[in-house]
């Protein structure tokens, strides 16, 4: 795994091996695989090396996932015995009472506080996960979080069983998961609900996208820690629930963003929802007709929208941007054509735009 300055994991996730060769590889228990991958249990909900010894699962009921935080952002926890966690071996006592802590009650957060009362560092805890996993103790708990919450919309099946079938200890966890994060239990959303999420898988991790009746209005990765305050500003904006359910411009887009990255579609076609001051609507609306395999600078920006001089606020409003990928943020760039911020991780950023470039030419 290559993760880059700011502990985001680069363009590993990418190389995963066939699904028949990585399950062949688990039965197997081949040495080889570990570190390659990580197979991950739906029946269980539970993540392990490719090699632990605990388990030989069907292969209907896996997935994999090339980094544990992919795992853990799709709602996984790690093994306790083969420590998927960890390339060197068992995590210290104190980390794994941590992970213990953690898994008591997922969706609680630990503050520094909490820490010190069990006699832990936090800045050595920040330090230890920064370190060992590419990720800060925050970053890591708020995986869990959002995993557990956002895995349901994976399948979008009714609440009663599927809380149960993905191995929350209760259905109530489930829901207070999904509460604390959509404001809104699943079951009374389902009478007065107005906008649906689901989950799309991308070559760069997972996203979730939320529409309404008139288009989508957030499309994300999972792990950006803006999510949970867009989910909040979005709720407040529309004044409505979110719910896992169909929607017919989630499909579309779902579909469309296949076909993205697959390098066989260059122009979005899905309505989008843009709510924002008018400020910021006119950088997306500009945003929005940068073509795809074209970058603009954050000057010229500015300037499109006669407001020359005023970059940082582009920059901001460019932050701002609930909609990942079909409102091309990524294709924003300095003036002297280097790369700089990407909510997203700028690995994220570099790899649209290469992937853009290369695929410029191919389609009309
Ligand atoms: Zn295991």
């Amino acid at each position: 795994m290559v993760a880059d300055a700011e502990g985001r994991y680069g363009l590993g996730m990418m190389m995963l091996p066939p699904v028949d060769e990585m399950y062949e590889a688990l039965l197997a228990r081949d040495r080889t695989y570990d570190g390659l991958f990580v197979v991950a249990v739906k029946t269980t909900s539970i993540f392990c090396r490719p090699t632990c010894p605990a388990r030989k699962p069907k292969q209907a009921n896996v997935e994999f996932f090339s980094t544990a935080r992919d795992a853990l952002h799709a709602g996984y926890r790690a093994c306790k015995r083969c420590q998927p966690m960890d390339d060197a071996g068992a995590p210290p006592r104190w980390v794994q009472s941590l992970f213990d802590a953690i898994e008591q009650d997922p969706q609680s957060r630990r503050t520094d506080a909490d820490l010190r009362t069990m006699d832990i560092d936090p800045a050595r805890a920040r330090r230890f996960f920064k370190q060992r996993y590419g990720m800060t103790f925050q970053a890591y708990q708020r995986a869990r979080r959002m995993g557990q919450a956002l895995s349901e919309l994976r399948t979008g099946a009714p609440v009663t069983q599927t809380s149960l079938r993905n191995g929350y200890e209760s259905e109530s966890g489930f829901r207070e998961a999904f509460t604390r994060l959509f404001g809104d239990t699943p079951m009374q959303s389902s009478a007065l609900h107005c906008m649906q999420a689901r989950w799309i898988d991308t070559p760069l991790g997972a996203m979730l996208a939320i529409a309404n009746s008139n288009g989508v209005c957030l499309l994300e990765f999972v792990d950006r820690r803006m999510i949970e305050r867009q989910i909040a500003i979005l709720r407040r904006r529309f004044k409505c629930t979110i719910v896992p359910g169909p929607n017919a411009h989630l499909e579309s887009i779902k579909a469309e963003m296949d076909s993205y990255f697959a390098g066989s579609l260059q122009l979005f076609q899905t309505p989008l929802v843009l709510d924002g001051t008018p400020f910021q609507q006119n950088v997306w609306e500009r945003l929005l007709q940068i073509p795809h395999g074209e970058t603009l600078s954050y000057s010229q920006l500015a300037d499109d929208i006669g407001r020359a001089g005023a970059q940082r606020a582009v920059g901001r409003a460019n932050g701002d941007n609930r909609l990942g990928i079909v409102v091309p943020c990524h294709r924003v760039v300095r003036s002297d054509g280097t790369l700089c911020g990407y909510g997203g991780g700028m690995w994220r950023k570099k790899w649209l735009l290469e992937h853009e470039t290369s695929h410029a030419a191919a389609v009309s």
